[in-house]
């Protein structure tokens, strides 16, 4: 098949799900195929009382068996999710694909196949528990110290377009093992592997309130209204930085907890005693997988200057060997952008480049099909040179199958200008050399280092940014640091 993606039939009208029960609203906004335009479905937007509705419900729930599981009890309702997921593997995989325009073999090996593992992950790592304890000797007598878990409370869970259910589970499977009632708010753009999730809950058992869902945008719409609701305990977030300063001010009131993980400008760098083909591959791979739009995804390419005309050269035959075109068609390595308004974003960069001086070295434009993907939103993958370090299209994340390459000469030059950024997500260093792969790697101001390879992760690793990239770490114990309140109890002995 070489088609458009239809979403499942549920999901035709996607509606918000909201105290154990989907809700339909009058407010509706259309989903878009960013494939060919095409209308695939309506969506319920929720207003300021259904969000209202939604928090009131998790605080309620807290009380309700819910709060009375044990960490173990939790954890085999997360593996029931798991186990929900994987019964209707295709149908997440369709809603992916459809609301995305991304590859299917990407939704099932990638994004729904992560979206498992984060609740069997997470289910497992809360039984294993684990406190602090300290025996004291004071004047008073002796104490015993101890450290109990409790879950905050509610959660607002705000996420973003880019992977979808996998950036959405990897919030709420943490936040239910510890415990808490999450409120979920995921992107205008991609609301359909969310409300199967919420089906998925519900024929789980999961009892009202614990999950619930909203539709809607960010300012003056559900995600706004979410982050302003007093009876939210704590906010975790990913998106672009600017968002992330705009819910950090909301979230000032209240002194309430965020944990955020935002944009980036990554740098991939290739030193000269790389392996060749590996590291073409891994730049290919690390620039324009999922069309660009990672937050991992390198940018800002530095090559060592013995092997930069080559490596521009391999790298610009590899891509422009790339396959555009529909999810399913054999053979086909990059979809399409997420809307037609993101690829506006995405070319005005393009002119951008142009304006500040690059060199395109390919794409820089819009592939012609000539059928109904023309009213999508595709652009090929590109390569720029020529630009200064400071060139806004060096500075700023475009989110798109883009990156720059530029040579460079020293190591400590390379640290230095991969350091002068704003962001401070990840980096990816591509060398033979075991010392320099360590001694340059602890010098970059990034909250992730891949050395030989880029994107695979243990989901038990820290994983968040630095600098504008993000706030606090998730994954593993940090997770559940996170996701829970930490107590110490102290008892005269
Ligand atoms: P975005 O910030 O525009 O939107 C993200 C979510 O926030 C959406 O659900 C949106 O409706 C909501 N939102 C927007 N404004 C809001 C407000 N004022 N209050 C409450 N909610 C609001 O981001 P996006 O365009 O969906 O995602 C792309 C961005 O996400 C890129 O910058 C990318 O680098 C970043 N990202 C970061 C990570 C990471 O782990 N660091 C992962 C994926 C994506």
């Amino acid at each position: 098949m070489q088609s458009t993606p239809t979403l499942p039939a549920s999901l035709r009208t996607t509606m918000p799900y909201v105290d154990g029960a989907f809700v339909a609203t009058a407010k509706r906004f259309a989903n878009t195929s960013p494939i060919d335009g095409s209308r695939i479905a309506e969506v319920c937007e929720a207003d300021a009382p259904l969000v209202d509705r939604a928090v009131r419900a998790a605080r309620a729930a807290l009380d309700g068996p819910w709060g009375a599981l044990s960490p173990a009890e939790r954890a085999q309702v997360l593996h029931r999710i798991a186990d929900g997921i994987e019964a209707r593997f295709e149908d997440f995989v369709a809603a992916e694909v459809a609301d995305t325009g991304r590859l299917v073999e990407q939704a099932r090996s990638l994004d729904v196949a992560r979206g498992i593992a984060n609740f069997r992950t997470f289910a497992d790592l809360v039984k294993v528990g684990g406190g602090e304890t300290f025996e004291s000797r004071t004047p008073a007598g002796d104490l015993l110290n101890y450290t109990v878990r409790k879950p905050h409370g509610v959660i607002g869970i705000i996420s973003p377009w880019n992977l979808p259910l996998l950036l959405l589970t990897w919030k709420v499977a943490p936040a239910l093992a510890c415990g808490n009632c999450v409120v979920v708010k995921p992107s205008e753009e991609t609301p359909s592997s969310a409300t199967l999730l919420a089906e998925v809950m519900h024929d789980a058992g999961l009892p009202p309130g614990v999950f619930n869902l909203l539709h809607g945008f960010g300012p003056g719409s559900a995600g706004e209204f979410l982050t302003r609701h007093p009876m939210v305990d704590a906010i975790t977030f990913t998106g672009e930085s600017r968002t992330g300063e705009a819910i950090m001010k909301v979230a000032a009131e209240g002194v309430r907890e965020v944990s955020f993980e935002l944009g980036g400008k990554n740098a991939a760098v290739v030193f000269a005693d790389a392996d060749f083909d590996a590291a073409v591959e891994g730049v290919l791979r690390s620039s324009f997988t999922n069309s660009g739009q990672v937050c991992l995804c390198s940018e800002r390419v530095f090559v060592q200057r013995p092997i930069f005309e080559r490596f521009v050269a391999a790298l610009r035959q590899r891509t422009e060997a790339l396959r555009i075109g529909y999810p399913d068609e054999p053979g086909v390595h990059m979809g399409s952008l997420i809307s037609q308004s993101h690829r506006q974003k995405v070319l005005s960069y393009f002119a951008l480049a142009v304006e500040e001086g690059a060199t395109v070295v390919t794409g820089g434009r819009v592939p012609h099909f000539g059928d109904a993907r023309d009213n999508g939103a595709f652009v090929l993958p590109t390569i720029w040179t020529g630009l200064p370090d400071d060139a806004r299209c060096n500075v700023e994340e475009v989110f798109g199958p883009v990156c720059h390459i530029a040579p460079f000469d020293s190591d400590d030059e390379v640290v230095r200008r991969v350091n002068d950024s704003k962001y401070g997500l990840a980096a990816a260093l591509w060398t033979t050399n075991l010392k320099r792969a360590h001694t340059v790697s602890r010098r970059l101001h990034v909250g992730i280092v891949w050395i030989n390879t880029w994107f695979t992760r243990d989901l038990r690793t820290p994983f968040g940014g630095a600098r504008l990239s993000g706030l606090g770490r998730e994954g593993g114990r940090h997770s559940l640091d996170f996701y829970s309140e930490i107590s110490n109890i102290c008892i005269q002995l």
